[in-house]
């Protein structure tokens, strides 16, 4: 693995988490209220990390609690192991999580076996295509990148309907998968975006096509950013028109509603894309990650640089040694 691959990595997982904290106290705000509090041209403002709306500044939010959960399954079990996984989702949200969405709340709680509590909850309520499956996606993105694009979306559509029953959410979770994965590998994802459009499942093709395109912008959604679609269009939107990690996380910060996770989404983008060493200090100093229903552990950047390091080599190590046994059988 090269370390520009490595910092990519880390940049995806900690971009994240930094964008997660740094959005959560404006949830559910007006747009443009990050930039009205700390204008970009009177900045850097050492306080941007503050808190507030009952988090401590730098604290990271449900979105990379659940992807921390991933990250640590898929570590112990080599892989993939959705009853195992989906264990852990229920014992964070039985320890009382300070925030927990909606959908996934009732899914995990409602007593079902992993493979039924989703798709009974969308027969029953026909509403499953909230961003929870996308705000996670940072941590199995880099787990899976070296196992391709088929391997990478087969695992992202698999976490996501652990808790999400909607296909809609399992097809954006598996965009966002594959846009991370190009940008690991020193691609860019903005321009991937109709190649990864084309292997999305055609019934949903169209309105991700919608949402990704150029000219999309924000602003015209009709539907809150809390739904899976304007959040990932959100996301891509906040990478292409902007050329930082630290622009695009603001960018995305100040689009309003349900800022920390889309800013948690466009950070793992553009954490990959940028590197860890463009998301500002001043972000990743007092960045912190409790885990609820974990025996009180929490989480910050040593920690999560370890955890990206074990995701990214990991996968690395398996792939190569795939390719060895393959080699040693055509010989
Ligand atoms: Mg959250």
């Amino acid at each position: 693995m090269t370390r520009s691959r490595l910092r990519r990595a880390q940049g995806a997982v900690i971009g994240s988490a930094v964008g997660d904290a740094l959005g959560a106290p404006f949830e559910f705000g007006p747009e443009g209220a990050f930039s009205a509090r700390f204008p970009p041209r009177s900045g850097p403002h050492e306080d941007e990390m503050r808190g507030g709306g009952g988090w401590d500044p730098g604290e990271a939010t449900d979105d990379t609690q659940m992807a921390v959960l991933v990250a640590e399954s898929l570590l112990e079990h080599g892989g993939l192991e959705p009853a195992d996984l989906f264990g852990r989702f229920q014992r964070w949200a039985a320890a009382e999580p300070k925030d927990i969405g909606l959908q996934t709340e009732d899914v995990l709680t409602g007593g079902l076996p992993w493979d039924q509590a989703a798709p009974i909850h969308f027969q029953v309520t026909g509403r499953a295509a909230g961003n929870g499956s996308l705000m996670r996606a940072a941590t199995s993105a880099v787990y899976f990148a070296a196992h391709g694009t088929e391997g990478t979306m087969d695992a992202a559509r698999r976490i996501a309907a652990l808790t999400h029953g909607d296909r809609a959410a399992w097809e954006g979770t598996a965009v966002q998968h594959e846009l991370i994965r190009r940008a690991l590998g020193g691609g860019d994802p903005v321009s991937a975006v109709p190649e990864v459009l084309a292997l999305v499942h055609p019934g949903h093709r169209e309105r991700y096509a919608t949402v990704l395109a150029p000219d999309w912008h924000p602003d015209p959604a009709t539907e809150f950013n809390g739904a899976v679609w304007p959040c990932l269009g959100s996301a891509v939107w906040a990478l292409r028109t902007t050329s930082s990690y630290e622009d695009a996380v603001r960018a995305a910060v100040d689009l309003g509603g349900d800022t920390d996770t889309v800013a948690a989404v466009t950070g793992a983008l553009a954490g990959a894309v940028y590197g860890v060493d463009a998301i500002p200090e001043r972000w990743t100093a007092p960045l912190h990650v409790p885990l609820p229903g974990f025996g009180g552990r929490v989480l910050r950047l040593p920690e999560l640089t370890a955890l990206a390091g074990r995701l990214a080599a990991q996968k690395a190590q398996e792939a190569q040694e795939a390719q060895e046994a393959q080699e040693a059988q055509g010989t």
